[in-house]
């Protein structure tokens, strides 16, 4: 058996611990053949940050790598000397040793490929071989070296237990595992025992800061078995559980397609609630009403309020159409009016020209701002016009005219080289994978309270807007992450127009802005509107496909708190609200005890928070 083991920063952050490192590496050598990963010792990194910025403010990124790269070349020396003090027969090797070749982008490159010959010489031969992480080199002949980003170790450590068809990757870090939230904001976060990779990503701001979000992307890819444990303890730590992997060459690995997977389900109906009163507890009335009938919603989207009253769109399953519609009708007197009596009436509205729902998946798509907008382009040269989107971290889906669905999942499937041997999957072929019943309906929460929104008012109704608006957006390198278009239709000057929202970074608001306004001729909206302080809170969870009733929880949990509900969107395991930026650390809480994620023991945060 052959094991990949990684240890952080912290792991290593001193003499001893290199040395208790040492005796556990010892101790799995004793039965398998061991691949070791190191991160640089302690702060290392950050420290040798600090150096170059007393020097310049904008270091030459070749340089950088060529500084920060050391950090690693201590620590697997230091480690191999302590296997060796053991009796232990080791060798440390740097990525370019190895032969890790990655992107000559220096700073944030991408592995490329591995060359597994020498590791496995040196394994037949019974040493442990062990490598520096976040490390390659950007070509055979330059010899470059290259670093992969911070906190790339982990992203290394996958990528040869992938290369050499590793039994397991286990990674060693200062928590034990990954926890259901943040337990620096609720001390009573517990341990998860399993994680699937897609809900690992949808949690990407939760999980990042223990486990590198390339690093799940590879183990999904590739099907590398990945666990996340303690190196202080022997407890089994959280296991990261991969899909049985499609087939894929190993070289590009990290190239490889960003979207590997195409889903449409024409099966879909969907029901909107128009000018329905802003404020909190309505989401959770109306969901609440849909939970007790039975009714599984699929695809909830709330866009921007408009004054006091907000919109509201579901999709259901087609035979449920007259349900919900039925269902919705009669919630609306208890709803209430929206205290602007110029909105008009709030109404239901269904519609039953036949919809669809066509959805790219992938986890590449993180941090990739070209992938939805090349969704969008796609549509648009087809020429079919979206009518709904949704996002989540790995998945947009886009509603569309049901007699479309057909040309659009082909154009798709062309544009991001979906052939028939990879995943097409839709409503009719697809079996619903059986509901066990032992997995909880929500996993894991977190929040995020680093973003901004910016919503664009009534943009023409015509295919290729949304084309343009992200296209825009990814030629400055901007990633959106959570993007709606909800169903309601204005009609201005005569053109029916949509709004569209969206959220992006903190730090790439004012010019998201920015290059938008320049942009608003072409695009011909009508105003743009930037809140800052705003939080998302996110749900994410595999077993909420069969549950009914998740996101009526999730909404009753903080209209309890009296918590606005901002915007919404979801995906088929995930469900993300805004709400007030002052009110995010408030609605996490919430959110987590409602689903009784908390355990009884309280997480004590080690000092240093995990970030190499
Ligand atoms: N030492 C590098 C960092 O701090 C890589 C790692 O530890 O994962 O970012
Ligand atoms: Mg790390």
């Amino acid at each position: 058996m052959l094991i990949v083991q990684k240890y952080g920063g912290s792991s290593v952050g001193s003499v001893e611990r290199i040395q208790s490192v040492a005796q556990r590496v010892l101790k799995t050598a004793q039965d398998h053949q061991v691949v070791v990963v190191v991160s640089a010792m302690g702060k290392t990194t950050d420290q040798l940050v600090s150096l170059a910025q007393q020097i310049s403010a904008t270091p030459n990124r070749r340089e950088m790598d060529m500084l920060l790269s050391t950090g690693e070349q201590v620590s697997i020396a230091l480690l191999s000397m302590a296997l060796q003090e053991l009796g232990q027969p080791a060798i440390s090797l740097t990525g370019a040793q190895v032969g890790i070749v990655t992107e000559a982008e220096h700073t944030r490159a991408r592995i490329l490929s591995i060359e597994t010959q020498r590791m496995e010489r040196h394994l037949n031969q019974g040493q442990v071989v062990v490598v520096a992480g976040f490390q390659g080199v950007s070509s055979q002949d330059d010899l470059e070296i290259t670093t992969l980003g911070r906190g790339g170790s982990d992203t290394s450590a996958v990528a040869l237990a992938a290369a050499l068809k590793a039994d397991v990757c286990e990674i060693y870090t200062d928590v034990p595992g990954i926890l259901t939230t943040d337990p620096r904001l609720v001390p009573n976060a517990q341990l998860m025992a399993e994680i699937t990779c897609d809900e690992m990503l949808e949690l990407a701001s939760l999980g990042a800061k223990v486990l590198h979000p390339r690093a799940v992307e590879i183990a999904r890819n590739y099907g590398v078995s990945l666990v996340v444990r303690s190196s202080w303890t022997d407890d089994p730590g959280t296991k990261v559980i991969a899909p049985k992997p499609q087939p894929r060459p190993l070289e590009g690995l990290e190239l490889a397609r960003p979207v590997d997977g195409v889903e449409f389900d024409t099966n879909q109906a969907a029901v909107s609630l128009l000018r329905i009163p802003d404020r909190p507890g309505i989401a959770a009335k109306l969901f609440g009403g849909i939970a007790v009938q039975n009714l599984d919603v699929d695809l909830i989207i709330q866009s921007i309020h408009e004054g006091n009253s907000n919109d509201i769109t579901f999709t259901v399953e087609r035979d449920y159409f007259t349900k919900a519609i039925a269902v919705a009708d009669a919630l609306l007197p208890a709803l209430g009016k929206p205290n602007h009596s110029d909105l008009g009436n709030a109404e239901v509205t269904g519609d039953d020209t036949p919809i669809a729902k066509v959805s790219i998946v992938g986890a590449g798509m993180i941090g990739r701002p070209k992938v939805a907008s090349q969704m969008f382009n796609t549509l648009a040269e087809a020429g079919i016009n979206i009518q709904m989107i949704s996002t989540s971290e790995v998945k947009v889906s886009c509603v569309i005219a049901a007699e479309d669905c057909q040309q659009a999942v082909t154009a798709l499937c062309q544009s991001f080289e979906i052939s028939s041997d990879c995943k097409i999957t839709s409503n009719f072929e697809l079996e619903k994978p059986p509901v066990d019943p032992s997995l909880p309906p929500v996993r894991g929460v977190a929040l995020d309270i680093k973003q901004a929104r910016l919503a664009i008012r009534h943009i023409p109704d015509r295919p290729g807007m949304a084309a343009k608006i992200f296209s825009i957006l990814a030629d400055h390198n901007i990633s959106v992450d959570m993007i709606i278009q909800s169903q309601r239709c204005h009609q201005i000057n005569g053109i029916l127009a949509r709004d569209i929202a969206f959220t992006v970074a903190q730090g790439d608001a004012d010019e998201a802005e920015k290059i938008l306004t320049q942009a608003s001729s072409e695009l011909g909206y009508s105003e743009i509107i930037v809140n800052k302080s705003i939080a998302k809170v996110s749900v994410v969870g595999s077993g909420m496909i069969h549950h009914p009733g998740v996101a009526a929880k999730m909404f009753e949990a903080l209209a309890n708190r009296n918590i606005n509900i901002l915007m919404i969107a979801t995906s088929e395991i995930k469900i993300s609200c805004l709400v007030d930026e002052d009110q995010g650390v408030e609605a996490l809480k919430a959110v987590h005890e409602i689903f009784e994620l908390s355990g009884d023991k309280t997480f004590i945060v080690p000092e240093r928070a995990p970030v190499a």
